[in-house]
C-alpha cells in the first residue's frame, strides 16, 4: 500500500504537546536516580519518541546505555496476530540493571508484557515500561506502564514513528488518517 502524499491527516498529539510531555517524562525518569540505566526501545514504532526522550534525558543529567529490541504482533497490516515475536534481541546482559522499555503505543498489552517478563527473567534490578500513547483497556495481558504520555483514543494512529504500512512515521506529530 502506497499512501498518496495528499492525504489528509487530523493531528491529535502536536509536536510541541509531544516535547513538552518528553520534558516531564524525562524528569520523572532522572527523579527515579536509575542505577546502570539502559533504556531499551521497542522498534519499530517507538524510534522517534525515543530519540526525543533520550534527549531530554540527556538534558536532565542522566547518561543511560541504549539498546533496541525488536518484537512483532502485527505483520504488516493493522489487526493484532496476537503472537509476540522476537525479531532483534538486546546484545547485552541486563542482570541488575535498571532498564526503560520504551514502545509506541500500549493496546493489547503482550507486546510490552512479553518485553518485560522477559528482561525481568533475565535478572534486570528492575523493569519500567515507558510509552507514548496508551489505548483504552481492556488487555488481553495485564501490564501498568510507568511512564504514559498521552491517553489515545481507540483509533488507528499514525506518525511520530508509528505507520501505516511503513508510510507516515515521519510526521513530527500524531494524527489520524482522515481520506
Ligand atoms: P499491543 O499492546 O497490542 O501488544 O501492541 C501495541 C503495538 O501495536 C504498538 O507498539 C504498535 O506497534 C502497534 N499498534 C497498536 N495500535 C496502533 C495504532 O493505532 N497505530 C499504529 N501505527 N500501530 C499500532
Ligand atoms: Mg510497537
Amino acid at each position: 500500500m502506497v499512501i498518496p502524499a495528499e492525504t489528509r491527516i487530523r493531528v491529535l498529539f502536536s509536536a510541541e504537546d509531544i516535547a513538552a510531555r518528553n520534558r516531564e517524562i524525562a524528569a520523572a525518569v532522572a527523579a527515579l536516580q536509575p542505577v546502570n540505566l539502559l533504556v531499551a526501545p521497542v522498534l519499530k514504532g517507538s524510534f522517534m519518541f525515543a530519540a526525543d526522550l533520550l534527549r531530554a534525558m540527556h538534558a536532565e543529567g542522566l547518561a543511560p546505555q541504549v539498546e533496541f529490541l525488536q518484537l512483532s504482533s502485527y505483520g504488516a497490516g493493522t489487526a493484532s496476530s496476537g503472537q509476540v515475536t522476537m525479531v532483534r534481541d538486546l546484545e547485552s546482559s541486563v542482570a541488575g540493571r535498571d532498564v526503560l522499555l520504551v514502545d509506541d503505543i500500549l493496546e493489547s498489552g503482550r507486546t510490552l508484557a512479553y518485553a518485560k517478563d522477559l528482561l525481568v527473567a533475565r535478572g534486570a534490578r528492575t523493569v519500567r515500561c515507558c510509552v507514548l500513547l496508551e489505548k483504552p483497556a481492556p488487555r488481553a495481558v495485564s501490564v501498568t506502564p510507568d511512564f504514559v504520555g498521552f491517553s489515545c483514543p481507540d483509533v488507528f494512529v499514525v506518525g511520530y514513528g508509528m505507520d501505516v504500512a511503513h508510510s507516515c512515521r515521519e510526521l513530527p506529530y500524531v494524527g489520524v488518517i482522515e481520506s
